[in-house]
């Protein structure tokens, strides 16, 4: 049973922490499609998403998520909230604790920002994302999508590639997947791998062939130009020839491989348009998959209370 007040990151998180989530993730998932999108396992609770970045399918999932829960939701955008007046995060908290809410999903540039959250409200936190810690939801429905197409998580080889240092999905990826058995190979140039990612587990690819030959789940990672100072490569087009997937470099993978993307994508940047539109391309399930994971995430954190 998941005994926690948030769900900050993946890094602690253990094995059956993250199967008993993806457990009911696949249940819901499956009520979603069947069209029961009305439960009362939030019945008279509030959650409240505040987002200090800017999203399309995490702050809709979540809201989503909350609603079909049957939970009362409310959206906080930072620049037309008081934060715009220079209102602390903490003072922000101790509002939102004041109006009983029951969870606050906060998304923000600053990675740590959740916990001292966390640290500082009663209402459970949820973190949709620290600038380039952790998005441990993200990772959690990608898990779902390749645990839904492989049966399981052990043994797989995820080849990740894209900016991975500025990328919170990567490294919630990589340890929720090490968690579950699975090897996590990545590549890109060497300006966009985070030092020190190989020690946590992650096998560093000299070549785009070494990092797809044979691998299960292809997964591309947005080139972040908003958190890139100086010019990590010299052009995109240099990029997408050098570190991009095509069809030719999908063919390296196993025949069977899924390719994944956390969006928003840029197309013909890390992945090409044809590599996108693939009848092996599973980033559409994504999404579905984003609000069963986080209706599963909500509940347990609620029942956990
Ligand atoms: N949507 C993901 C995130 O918020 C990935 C991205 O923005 O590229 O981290």
């Amino acid at each position: 049973m998941l005994k926690r007040k948030d769900l900050l990151g993946l890094i602690d998180a253990s094995k059956d922490e993250i199967t008993e989530i993806l457990d009911l993730a696949e249940e819901f998932k499956n009520r979603i499609k069947r069209g029961e999108k009305k439960m009362s396992y939030l019945d008279g609770k509030t959650v409240t998403v505040l987002f200090y970045e800017n999203s399309t399918r995490t702050r809709t999932s979540f809201e989503q998520a909350a609603k079909y829960l049957g939970a009362t939701t409310i959206n906080i955008v930072a620049g037309n909230s008081s934060v715009a007046k220079g209102e602390t995060l903490v003072d922000t908290g101790k509002t939102l604790d004041a109006q009983r809410n029951d969870f606050i999903v906060i998304r923000h540039p600053m990675g740590g920002a959740p916990y001292l959250l966390a640290k500082t409200v009663k209402a459970g936190v949820l973190n949709a994302g620290d600038g380039m810690n952790e998005h441990p939801t993200q990772a959690l429905l990608d898990m779902l999508t390749m645990r839904e197409t492989f049966g399981s998580l052990k043994g797989l080889k995820v080849a990740i590639l894209g900016d991975i240092k500025h990328s919170r999905v990567a490294k919630s990826n990589l340890f929720g997947l090490k968690t579950m058995g699975a090897e996590v190979v990545m590549y890109a140039p060497e300006t966009l791998i985070p030092k020190g990612i190989d020690q946590l587990g992650a096998k560093l690819c000299k070549s785009k062939k070494e990092a797809l030959d044979g691998a299960d789940v292809v997964m591309g990672l947005r080139i972040q130009l908003e958190r890139q100072q100086a010019g990590a490569f010299p052009s995109l087009g240099e990029y997408a020839a050098n570190y991009g997937v095509d069809e030719a470099a999908l063919a390296y993978a196993k025949p069977k491989a899924i390719v994944l993307h956390p969006g928003p994508v840029n197309r013909g940047v890390e992945l090409t348009s044809g590599v996108i539109d693939h009848e092996r391309s599973h980033i559409e399930d994504q999404v579905l998959s984003g609000v069963a994971v986080r209706m599963a995430a909500l509940k347990l954190l609620n029942d956990a209370r």
